[in-house]
């Protein structure tokens, strides 16, 4: 008998495979009682990790120096004093000996205490040195447990990754050819890590308690990602029932990606502009195959989610000059990192009680200064090469416009004087993805030279319902009636400010919304390369005409 678990469809798509537990590296850490004659033994491996530490950090400095990036030199200079750092050295050593437990567990707590540290003062200094502390930790952990930084590859071909939840660097590292499907226990249908795995077309089911599974290898499973289901020990007659079930739908997105060149526009007429959602480079080529308007939302924050830090301003120039020289014809809208929330450096730690209501995206970016200032000269000097846009995540007040325009202003100065070219005028864009921003969302056209939706982001903060947690998916509905109110204010206040207006929260990748969303007056969606197949289709089956007779629709998930 099949044993079928319910949870909560996060990607749609059938998954058949052999389930692999993945624990978070972390996790792995052991925690070991030594006793006092291994002491120094331990002392001394220690101390050899340090010392390699330094070797590599000096190396890499050298590298970055010879490729001219003082920036990225500086850095690790920065990272290079941390090992000097007392309590690096002599705590450590005296914590070892006090402790008589194994250098990696005791490390791992002596790195807690100094994050907790820095993170409890509030200096801008202090909490811009954490990325750091996360960033050499790792490296000297890597040197006391050699096998430390888990390799995907190391999975089987063919299996579906279950575990208690799963971080967006990682998904976005996954290889669908791989890792065919993921189950999680955590995890919402707007999650970061949910966004990645439908514009990858791995079939993902959260909600599902992991003890389930544990202990259970080998361990056939079936996800079946659009009920939202999965299927453990699977009997032959299911297995092939699914195995039907998967090549019919495999077949059938196949039919509609055949139709690549056709215009999305409604029976009736009316242009419809699709715009790609970019988090990876190797994405910008599907896009140009399908036929779209332009990038209208690059997550540049995921250029430093599988590194450590922050990309120097040299580093982020040459991607977003590739980008442009790629599209010389269409308009690239890059959005300024949205860190924070969900989305925090690799094992970062921000100690904020409501992250998602903290120190996130353009505020950030405000606090962060040295930061923002890289990464809008970064943008700056790309503009030369190409139809370059800014967006602003996370507005939520017109004062964080003002601000970024002042700061851009005086990037253009410093620019000027130094003889490096750079446009007169980039169009500066809002996200309107909190219920302050789209209730005002006149004041934000008038302030702003185009507006972008984040409706992952509104939904959740207007229905109080986070994205990212599967208990109170239920509430999470993009097609309740304040989501809809809000979206015709903000629809009205584009088009009385002649301001372009385009919709970039995955609502607009569900084929389901699509005549909703049209109704209402979205005439702009951006979406990953993945779903615009199913939304081409979508928009060429809506009559709009036809749509004014009848009331809208209510969705349910
Ligand atoms: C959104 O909030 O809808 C959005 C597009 O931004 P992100 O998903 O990156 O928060
Ligand atoms: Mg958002």
């Amino acid at each position: 008998m099949d044993e079928i678990v319910k949870g909560l469809s996060i990607s749609q798509g059938i998954a058949l495979g052999v389930a692999f537990h993945f624990i978070i590296p972390e996790e792995l850490i052991p925690e070991q009682i030594i006793s006092s004659h291994e002491i120094e033994q331990e002392i001394e491996r220690y101390r050899k990790a340090l010392e390699k530490s330094r070797r590599e950090l000096e190396d890499l400095q050298k590298l970055v120096l010879q490729k001219g990036s003082f920036e990225a030199a500086s850095i690790l200079d920065t990272h290079l004093e941390m090992l000097k750092d007392p309590m690096i050295t002599t705590e450590m050593e005296k914590k070892i000996r006090k402790n008589q437990k194994n250098t990696e567990s005791v490390f791992q707590k002596v790195i807690g205490e100094y994050q907790r540290h820095f993170n409890e003062n509030h200096d801008t200094f202090f909490q811009e040195r954490i990325p750091d502390i996360t960033d050499v930790s790792k490296r000297i952990l890597a040197h006391l447990i050699p096998s430390k930084k888990f390799d995907l590859k190391q999975i089987p071909k063919g299996s579906i990754l279950y575990a208690t939840d799963l971080s967006p660097s990682l998904v976005a590292e996954i290889d669908p050819e791989q890792i065919i499907g993921l189950v999680t226990e955590a995890g919402g249908i707007s999650s970061h890590a949910a966004i990645i795995a439908r514009a990858k077309g791995i079939p993902y089911v959260a909600g599902v308690p992991i003890d389930k599974l544990k202990n259970r290898s080998p361990l056939k499973m079936i996800i079946d990602g659009d009920e939202g289901i999965i299927l453990l020990a699977p009997t032959d007659e299911t297995w092939e029932n699914y195995e039907r079930k998967s090549k019919k739908k495999k077949a059938y997105y196949q039919t509609l990606q055949k139709n690549a060149d056709l215009q999305p526009h409604t029976i009736d007429g009316e242009e419809i502009e699709l715009y790609g959602n970019l988090e990876n480079l190797s994405e910008i080529d599907p896009f140009i195959k399908q036929g779209f308007a332009g990038i209208g939302l690059f997550r540049s924050e995921y250029l430093f989610f599988t590194k450590k830090y922050f990309p120097s301003e040299e580093e982020q120039f040459q991607i977003y000059k590739e980008v442009l020289e790629k599209l010389p014809s269409h308009p690239v809208i890059i959005r300024v990192f949205d860190v924070g929330g969900e989305k925090r450096l690799e094992g970062g730690k921000t100690g904020e009680a409501n992250p998602v209501l903290g120190c996130r995206a353009i505020r950030f970016l405000l606090k962060n200064r040295e930061i923002f200032e890289q990464q809008l000269r970064a943008l700056l000097r790309a503009s030369p090469y190409g139809d370059i846009r800014i967006l602003l995540p996370m507005i939520s007040d017109i004062s964080e416009i003002n601000a970024t325009k002042e700061l851009i202003e005086k990037i253009r100065q410093d620019l000027k004087k130094e003889n490096i070219p750079c446009k007169d005028h980039i169009p500066l864009g809002s996200m309107i993805e909190v219920p302050s921003s789209a209730i005002m969302a006149d004041v934000i056209a008038q302030h702003s030279d185009f507006l972008s939706i984040g409706t992952n982001d509104l939904i959740q903060y207007v229905l109080a319902a986070d994205r990212s947690n599967p208990v109170i998916s239920h509430l999470y509905t993009p097609s309740h009636p304040s989501i809809l109110r809000l979206l015709k204010v903000i629809i009205t206040a584009a088009k009385e400010n002649q301001k372009n207006l385009i919709l970039c929260g995955e609502v607009a990748a569900d084929p389901r919304y699509i005549p909703l969303l049209l109704e209402v007056g979205i005439r702009k969606f951006s979406i990953a390369a993945r779903h615009f197949p199913e939304v081409k289709n979508a928009i060429r089956n809506v009559d709009l005409k036809e749509k004014k007779k009848s009331p809208p629709a209510r969705i349910t998930r």
